[in-house]
């Protein structure tokens, strides 16, 4: 019976960015010039890519950045230090460290050392701990940008049974908690989870987060879900596939996000808007 209506998450984004520019404008108005810091550990070339991005993305709505690049080799605590300097630093209103970090270093310790106000991933124990308890600071980037495209795909949240796959911290845990507070009933699924299938056939919503391509197919989406695929996977063609199966999902799926061009593009948007409602909280005080 047809074919799942693919949702425009870039044009979602650029709608959102257009936004941030112009609030950025009325802020510049009066004085403040909203700042990201990036902090880049290594050469790992997707994360290069990804720092990239963000940049460029900030440069266009009118937000200033700073990347800075660091050696591979730093020591932990010159990198802890690195930190602490943004966290005083009155022109940055937000710092980002991009994942991973090489193995010497402790990644929970470099996250809790930024500013949890400052700290626009979210992924600091205390905004986690804030997202969770109800009264959220910085939602992180992917499931908020989520919630902006069910937001505006007017998916009815309230009661609704939503499945996520995949629990980890900066995807599948805090998107589980941003559809409960909209009022959905939330199903978190891990590898352990047996028989994955039962539990996706029962979503309106399902959000896919796993890193494997293909894990979710068209035979285990309920007729007429809305599906949102956030992997980001690379297939033997070098082409970029998502870790549902679109073809197959796509006969069956009410409206679904594509890989490239759904989620991705609404991360990098709610960086953007996090880091501007960060400096625009700057004034308050
Ligand atoms: P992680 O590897 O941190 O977490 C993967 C999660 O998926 C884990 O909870 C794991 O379960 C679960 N999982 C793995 N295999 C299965 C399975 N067979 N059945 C059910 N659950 C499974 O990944 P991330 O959350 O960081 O990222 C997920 C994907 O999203 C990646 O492809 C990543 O590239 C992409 N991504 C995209 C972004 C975007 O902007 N579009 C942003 C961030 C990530 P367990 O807990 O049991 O190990």
């Amino acid at each position: 019976s047809g074919l799942g209506r693919i949702i425009d998450g870039k044009a979602l984004s650029e709608s959102i960015r257009a936004d941030v520019a112009r609030r950025a404008r009325e802020l510049a108005a009066r004085g403040v010039v909203p700042g990201l810091a990036v902090v880049l550990v290594g050469d790992n070339p997707a994360s290069q890519v990804y720092v990239r991005n963000k940049a460029a993305a900030c440069e266009k709505a009118g937000l200033h950045s700073r990347v800075l690049r660091l050696a591979a080799d730093i020591s932990e605590q010159a990198l802890l230090e690195v930190v602490q300097e943004l966290n005083r630093d009155p022109a940055v209103h937000g710092i980002l460290v991009q994942l991973p970090l090489p193995p010497h270093m402790d990644a929970a310790k470099v996250i809790e050392t930024i500013a949890a106000d400052k700290d626009v991933d979210g992924f600091h124990v205390s905004n986690a701990g804030l997202l969770m308890t109800g009264k959220p600071l910085f939602r992180p980037c992917t499931p908020y940008g989520i919630m902006k495209i069910l937001e505006s795909e007017q998916v009815a949240l309230r009661g609704a049974e939503a499945v996520v796959v995949g629990a980890s911290n900066i995807v599948g845990k805090p998107m589980a908690m941003l559809l409960l507070a909209a009022g959905a009933t939330v199903t978190l699924c891990n590898s352990k989870t047996r028989d994955l299938g039962t539990q996706t056939r029962r979503a309106d919503v399902l959000v896919v987060a796993t890193g494997k391509p293909g894990i979710v197919t068209g035979d285990m989406i309920k007729p007429g879900a809305t599906v949102i695929d956030v992997g980001i996977n690379r297939n033997a063609d070098g082409k970029l596939v998502g870790d549902v199966d679109f073809e197959s999902a796509r006969r069956v799926a009410g409206a679904i996000t594509p890989v490239p061009g759904g989620v991705g593009p609404m991360t990098i948007a709610m960086l953007l808007v996090n880091t501007l409602e960060a400096a625009e909280r700057s004034l308050q005080h």
